[in-house]
């Protein structure tokens, strides 16, 4: 089989959770929600939790990690993560992951598990070492591109050619200004190094659109500020004379985003 699905397992500043699957091997990237949400969710689109062969992190905020310690207890998948960030995930939540549990990273170096390519690229986010994927399974070509403060050369680089993209669209700017958030947060969300607005997104998303991008789907998408018609509408504006599909993440339920081919 040479197609792999994506279900975007949960999204949101409460969570993330990405996987890709072909039936066989299924890849999480990020594990931001408790295990028991991993299973009930994978369930409910059909999937097998058993399957889980490996994790991928992208950083080490409590959104895309607070299922490591479970995962480590309770099945014996492997962790794809930076040096970095695996210092990170140890000192400030101390999780210690065994080397035997291990494939570590560097963020522009290519790893592969199991066949799949898995590419960490940085991201400009107030982490230790963030990163975002691109996924290579035989010929798809996909990426999960969220917690980013603006967007850059290299992850607009790293998006090219792809099939799927799975990307931040984290907030209305005006809904984030105008909004109850303390204004240190309203500041680091905003920052370079905070998350990618409707705005900005659509501009990533026009550099990178090309005519093999079959789906998009936005992420991460705040639910304080943010309303999903506008994010929705900013990448509608940059789409609208393709036929690529567009969804949306959700926090609280799984999308499946592409059926495995027959
Ligand atoms: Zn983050
Ligand atoms: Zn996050």
């Amino acid at each position: 089989m040479d197609y792999a699905a994506l279900a975007a397992l949960a999204s949101g500043s409460k969570g993330n959770c990405h996987a890709f699957s072909d039936g066989q091997r299924t890849l999480l990237v990020d594990v931001g929600i408790t295990l028991k949400q991993i299973r009930l969710r994978m369930e409910a689109i059909g999937w097998d939790f058993a399957r889980v062969g490996a994790v991928a992190l992208s950083h080490e905020h409590s959104d895309h990690i607070r299922a490591v310690p479970i995962l480590l207890r309770h099945t014996d998948c492997v962790f794809m993560v930076t040096r970095d960030t695996l210092a990170a995930v140890n000192t400030i939540h101390g999780i210690d992951i065994p080397p035997e549990r291990l494939i570590l990273l560097r963020a522009g170096h290519a790893a592969d598990w199991n066949g799949v390519r898995v590419l960490p690229f940085t991201t400009p986010h107030d982490a230790t070492d963030p990163v975002a994927y691109r996924i290579e399974w035989a010929g798809f070509q996909a990426a999960v591109v969220t917690d980013l403060g603006h967007p850059t050369a290299l992850v607009a680089d790293h998006c090219a050619g792809l099939d799927l993209l799975a990307l931040e669209a984290n907030h209305d700017v005006q809904m984030l200004r105008e909004g109850s958030y303390p204004p240190a947060l309203k500041a680091r969300i905003l920052s370079r190094v905070g998350h990618l607005s409707n705005e900005s997104m659509g501009e990533l998303l026009a550099g990178v659109h090309g005519p093999r991008l079959r789906t998009v789907v936005l992420a991460h998408l705040s639910e304080q500020n943010n309303d999903p018609a506008l994010a929705r509408l900013a990448a509608a504006e940059v789409l609208r004379h393709s036929t690529t599909a567009l969804h949306l993440a959700r926090q609280d339920e799984p999308l499946l985003v592409a059926a495995p081919a027959p």
